[in-house]
């Protein structure tokens, strides 16, 4: 119905999107496409009732049968979803593990040679396995060579071999020896005992990958005192660490009664922009087991983004949702 009272109705929506397309377009930052649209609504059962430690195994089962075919066409139907959006350029993690082996990266290369004319792709590979065991270690020393980007998740060896400093040890000298960038899940918890953080920033450093390295999520950070965080905001700028928020992962944050600064479950941009840090945006797991209420949408994670972490200036809005995408990506 067309409204006939005379008021200016600022669209903030519209005037954010029109910045992005004059900067090149949105940049998604962050996903895993190999994993998206694997949830059903007889499996959201599963995302309710599992931590996210648990669910690194219980994908299994969607991984251990798919094929190179299966994973393209998923993938393709990702990068499609993007490309409708606007989306110019994509980082996404894909599965290199025991369990899907080499299919899932066989089924994204084939994905990005179909869609080069229309987005730029980079593929980072994911070790939901770890890197420790003998198995994990030969799926990830296979990836470091097909991939653009090094991916790393610490907790995975922390938990079941305390191993985690070990894991950065692994990646960033792989990386460096490879002369690629490197992508780490960190602080994912939300959560003080995290301090993935910190620890990734004094190993960027030790392994001498200043400007290398970039953090995704960093969200237990906020659970920690304004004088850590300050602590940390300085390493990270010594180190030239540049950051991805995904804000719909992690809003999902369980309820718990641990006293911790009052903080939505969000990485700080409010804090990093100001110190200088570069934040870059990301949508994560779209439609799986992890976040299966995720659709990918950039608008929505751009807006969870400002209001969450009420944070309104604009040209840094745009600046997260493009440039800084392609900086991350090291496009
Ligand atoms: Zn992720």
């Amino acid at each position: 119905m067309q409204s006939k009272h005379k008021i200016q109705e600022w669209n903030f929506k519209q005037l954010l999107i029109s910045e992005i397309k004059k900067k090149g377009g949105w940049v998604n930052s962050h996903v895993h496409a190999d994993r998206a649209f694997t949830i059903t609504p007889k499996k959201l059962g599963i995302y309710q009732k599992y931590a996210l430690e648990q669910k690194w195994d219980i994908v299994d089962e969607v991984k251990k049968n798919a094929s190179v075919d299966e994973y393209y066409r998923r993938i393709s139907h990702a990068i499609e979803l993007m490309i409708s959006q606007g989306v110019t350029a994509v980082g996404s993690f894909i599965d290199v593990d025991p369990v899907c082996e080499d299919r899932a990266i066989k089924g994204a290369l084939k994905a990005r040679g179909k869609y080069k004319k229309h987005i730029k792709i980079k593929y980072i590979n994911q070790v939901l396995k770890g890197v420790i065991h003998p198995k994990a270690r030969k799926w990830f020393d296979i990836a470091s060579e097909y991939v653009d980007i090094i991916g790393g998740l610490p907790r995975r060896d922390e938990r079941d071999y305390g191993k985690g400093k070990e894991h950065l040890n692994i990646l960033l000298s792989t990386a460096k020896r490879k002369k690629k960038m490197v992508h780490v899940h960190v602080d994912q918890f939300n959560i003080a005992q995290d301090k993935e953080t910190e620890l990734l920033c004094d190993k960027t450093k030790e392994h001498g990958m200043e400007g290398k390295v970039v953090a995704i999520h960093c969200i237990s950070l906020a659970a920690h005192p304004i004088q850590y965080r300050k602590k940390i905001y300085q390493k990270m700028k010594k180190t030239r660490m540049m950051v991805i928020s995904c804000p719909t992962a992690w809003i999902d944050s369980k309820r718990n009664e641990v006293l911790q600064p009052f903080h939505n479950s969000l990485t700080p941009i409010d804090e990093m922009i100001p110190e200088g840090i570069p934040v870059a945006l990301g949508t994560d797991n779209i439609a799986d087991y992890m976040v299966p209420f995720c659709d990918g949408d950039m608008w929505s994670e751009l807006r969870l983004l400002t209001v969450g972490s009420r944070y309104t200036n604009f040209k840094q809005l745009v600046n997260i949702a493009t440039v800084n995408g392609i900086k991350v990506l090291g496009i």
